[in-house]
């Protein structure tokens, strides 16, 4: 099956019941046994939930693994995978990661004993260089938050594979529609499904997909165990904005590609940072490992002025000034005031991160009106 059929048909199978065409919302915590034990494969909702395994087929589908996990946001899926270390493991892991998952590593888990090193992987043979016998764990996020990186996943999973560590990928910003890691050797995808998957802003939810039936039973039973879930009403709306993924990408990535080079060509902009650009320093490993370069934009303006950049921000109309991603409805945001407020200035600095950066996640409106909305905002 395609991946434009999976996205709507992907593990899934009519209502046994009344042939219902859409997943019924089974919205019960309990389910009737006749004898003690005698179910019929639904105990309790926090353990199964009928709606929720739908949706967990579809994920997995998506990302040609074999089994699928739906939490109740990205960092309850990654807490999940953070789960199966224990004090005294080490962690791989990207310096330009995801704030909150940032957060959960190095207010949470450095606590319990795990030890982190974060470094820069746009030359991904780097990982090996701290690698020792303590590490299980390789967390990669490809392409970055905001900066945009690109991390070379195949050479990433060759190094976990000769060293049997595990890879996880954080793959939000791609989707399975650009990028599939699990076929580039990762163990693990991630999904912050509140973002593209999901789609139009309106459920907050993680997703975990793996191929190996042993790493699989190990966080299904964190996942019972800890109980980080989402319900079934929220499956039921993830399953129906996963059936339209295919088409919002393509125009994510039309319109993103438009927008990179209106900015690209505007006397006041100094960067633009989109993969899609030859002058991208890993454009060839984005042609590679993805199909097209998705609908998140950034860029610095010539004066790198901090005022200059809130005004734009202010003044976009169709352009909402809000966090988050991946919507229908195209968004915007100032990372130094915003997402990266608490970093300090020159950290933030090192990674990119200047005062006058600005991060664009381009919707599916007309490519046109957006651009036009750049053009009186940015004057
Ligand atoms: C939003 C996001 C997360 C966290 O997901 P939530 O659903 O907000 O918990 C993790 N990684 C990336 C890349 C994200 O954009």
């Amino acid at each position: 099956m395609k991946f434009n059929t999976k996205t709507i048909h992907g593990g899934q199978e009519h209502d046994k019941a009344y042939g219902a065409v859409m997943h019924p919302i089974y919205q019960t915590t309990t389910y009737a046994q006749t004898t003690p034990g005698g179910h019929k494969g639904f105990e309790y909702s926090r353990t199964h939930n009928p709606t929720r395994a739908a949706l967990e087929k579809s994920f997995a589908s998506l990302e040609q693994g074999k089994f699928g996990l739906a939490f109740g946001s990205g960092l309850a899926a990654i807490d999940a995978v953070m789960k199966l270390l224990k004090s005294g493991d080490e962690v791989i892991s990207t310096n330009d990661l995801y704030g909150g998952t940032y957060r959960l590593f190095t207010k949470i888990y450095e606590d319990f004993g795990v030890k982190f090193h974060f470094i820069g992987m746009e030359n991904a043979d780097r990982i090996e260089d701290f690698v020792n016998e303590n590490t299980k764990l390789i967390w990669v996020e490809t392409p970055t938050n905001p900066m945009l990186n690109i991390i070379d996943i195949k050479m990433a999973a060759g190094i976990a594979k000769k060293h049997s560590i595990l890879l996880g990928v954080d793959n939000t910003f791609a989707t399975p529609y650009l990028q599939q890691p699990l076929t580039l050797g990762a163990d693990i995808v991630m999904h912050s499904a509140t973002k593209y998957l999901g789609g139009h802003s309106d459920v907050i939810m993680g997703a975990l997909v793996v191929k190996d039936e042993e790493l699989a039973e190990r966080l299904y039973f964190i996942q019972n165990a800890s109980g980080a879930i989402c319900g079934p009403q929220d499956s039921f709306l993830m399953l129906r904005g996963i059936k339209t993924l295919h088409v919002r990408m393509q125009r994510h990535c039309e319109n993103g590609k438009a927008i990179a080079h209106y900015l690209n060509n505007h006397p006041k902009i100094e960067k633009v940072y989109w993969p899609g650009f030859e002058s991208h320093a890993n454009h060839e490993i984005a042609k590679s490992q993805m199909s097209d370069f998705g609908g998140m934009i950034s860029f610095v303006t010539k004066g790198n002025d901090y005022q200059q950049a809130i005004k734009i921000v202010e003044n976009l109309k169709l352009f909402t000034l809000a966090e988050s991603l991946g919507g229908v409805e195209s968004l915007s945001g100032h990372p130094a005031s915003m997402t990266h407020a608490s970093i300090p200035k020159e950290e933030r600095e090192k990674t990119g991160v200047v005062d006058s950066l600005i991060r664009l996640s381009i919707g599916i409106e007309d490519v046109d009106d957006l651009i036009e909305d750049l053009k009186q905002s940015i004057g």
